[in-house]
């Protein structure tokens, strides 16, 4: 799993709503070829997804609140036998930061993954589908 990098750390834990709590990120491949650009265009058709590429990687960002932070007080209910990626987590890695992430890509819907291959690809991806799939038809 990975979280969030931001530049630098202003907010202190209890000024703060438990950010690091509500979303979590994990590695994906990198994308080669359309196909796989268009596998990323599929998970940004759903809610509460995006996709980020930092540091040369690929994340998949998934917005959901972790069932054991306390709307309350913003703690962790399991605080004592939280898992370990809580307990490895550095407040140098806070996402509470002013500044900006430092993505180098960001998509946070499947239309600008669309734009995007428009321009990577050329041409209309759903064509360039259509066609492939009418090529492969042919060939049986
Ligand atoms: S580490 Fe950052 S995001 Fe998490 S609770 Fe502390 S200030 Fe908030
Ligand atoms: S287990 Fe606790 S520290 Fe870990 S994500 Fe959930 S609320 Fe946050």
């Amino acid at each position: 799993m990975a979280k969030q990098k931001k530049k630098q750390n202003k907010v202190s834990c209890e000024e703060c709503t438990g950010l690091c709590c509500r979303y979590f990120a994990l590695p994906i491949e990198t994308p080669e070829d359309e196909e796989d650009y268009d596998d990323i265009r599929w998970y940004l058709c759903h809610k509460d997804i995006t996709v980020f590429k930092e540091d040369g990687d690929w994340y998949i960002n998934i917005k959901n609140k972790c069932k054991y932070l306390s709307e309350e007080d913003y703690r962790c209910e399991i605080y004592k036998k939280r898992p370990k990626i809580c307990r490895d987590y550095s407040r140098k890695e806070c996402d509470l930061i002013e500044g900006e992430y430092d993505y180098e890509l960001h998509f946070t819907d499947d239309k600008q993954m669309e734009e995007y291959m428009k321009i990577k690809f050329g041409n209309n991806i759903n064509e360039k589908k259509k066609l492939k799939r009418k090529g492969k038809k042919r060939k049986k």
